[in-house]
């Protein structure tokens, strides 16, 4: 909990709270606007030169807000182009983020959480436990420290335009401060990213699902790693409270508002996800007109018991799967060379 007293960070106000938290304190409310642009349109956080803003709000603002963005202590480039950076809070707790370039997109996999309490057996992130949950503001701190550093390092290359939730922690668990970074990502004054261009990824906690109806309808991705409960249990934990059938069924029950698409993340291990069994029940329990899968290969990382399949396998079960009628594609595995799958850069620093 940040005290009162403390500056509060001007990253965590959606565009309508901080008109409302000037009028509030007699300031005129449109300064919200020209606020939004100096920060997310011009990257400007030195708030002494924002030319058309009153004067007495940046005295407000010396005064009571702070401009701290996530540090960036350090950072490790793939041959593939896909950048990871692990970034220090105010607390000196840190997340990691990556940058995925592709053909026409830059996508940034943001972390919601320092470590993660869901557990999951192959996840790295999992091996730290849980510390806290991140606030609006460390999210939105997170985009926009990296859109200030692709201008300065990459100035060739294009903004981030597309935001998954698949870093560090599960969003389900923090969703009011995911909810805020969100409606701030997608604030047209600000970065202006639309919710087709937004992700959040679930391990899948039934309740929080149901509370998806009252969230910008933004794309889903369940993570699902086995149509089988036992195993799904011995992947991810989380699956003992809440079945698989209850979680198809929750995820099945989210208004399909025009462009939200629901995705299925589908981890193949050796041995573990990726037979004939799995194939067939995997047809059996999803639907086939709305079900897209993403087949991910396991990143392996030091101490983890699981393997990753073959690139055969992987061509052979999303083969099997599509000519049974779903819709499924090989996520290329970016990155794999700087262990760019989640809480993987924190652990090499810690190791
Ligand atoms: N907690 C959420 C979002 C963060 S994890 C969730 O679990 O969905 C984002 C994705 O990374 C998940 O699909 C997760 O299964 C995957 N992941 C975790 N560890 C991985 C590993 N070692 N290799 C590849 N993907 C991994
Ligand atoms: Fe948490 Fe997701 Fe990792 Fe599972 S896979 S431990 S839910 S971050």
């Amino acid at each position: 909990m940040i005290a009162d007293h403390l500056p509060k960070s001007i990253y965590g106000f959606t565009l309508s709270s901080l008109r409302e938290y000037l009028l509030e304190r007699g300031f005129a409310k449109y300064a919200a606007d020209q606020i939004y642009r100096w920060i997310y349109r011009h990257q400007d956080l030195d708030y002494s030169s924002w030319s058309n803003v009153a004067k007495k709000i940046k005295q407000h603002a010396s005064e009571q807000w702070s401009f701290q963005l996530p540090k960036i202590i350090r950072q490790q480039l793939s041959s593939d182009g896909t950048v990871k950076f692990l970034f220090e809070m105010q607390d000196l707790k840190s997340v990691e983020a990556v940058v995925i370039p592709a053909k026409d997109r830059l996508t940034l996999c943001l972390s919601t959480q320092v470590g993660c309490a869901i557990g999951c057996t192959f996840c790295n992130t999992a091996t730290q436990g849980f510390e806290r949950n991140l606030t609006a503001a460390e999210m939105v701190g997170q985009l926009l420290t990296i859109n200030r550093w692709l201008g300065q390092q990459r100035p060739d290359s294009m903004q981030v335009s597309n935001i998954v939730y698949m870093g560090q922690g599960e969003p389900l668990q923090n969703l009011p401060q995911v909810k805020i970074a969100t409606t701030i990502f997608m604030e047209p004054l600000g970065f202006g990213i639309s919710q087709r261009k937004i992700t959040l990824s679930t391990s899948g906690l039934v309740a929080g699902i149901e509370q998806l109806k009252d969230f910008p309808p933004v794309n889903i991705a369940l993570s699902l790693h086995s149509p089988f409960d036992q195993v799904r249990s011995s992947l991810m934990p989380i699956n003992r409270a809440h079945s698989l059938e209850d979680v198809l069924q929750a995820i099945k029950s989210l208004p399909l508002k025009a462009h939200r698409s629901i995705t299925y993340e589908y981890l193949l291990i050796k041995g573990i996800n990726d037979r004939m069994e799995d194939v067939q029940e995997l047809v059996r329990i999803l639907d086939h007109t709305t079900s897209k899968i993403n087949l991910i290969r396991y990143n392996q990382f030091p101490g983890s018991s699981y393997q990753a399949p073959s690139d055969q396998q992987m061509i052979w079960f999303r083969d099997q799967l599509i000519s049974r009628g779903l819709v499924c594609t090989n996520r290329a595995s970016k990155g794999e060379d700087i262990m760019a799958a989640c809480g993987q850069l924190k652990s090499a620093q810690q190791n």
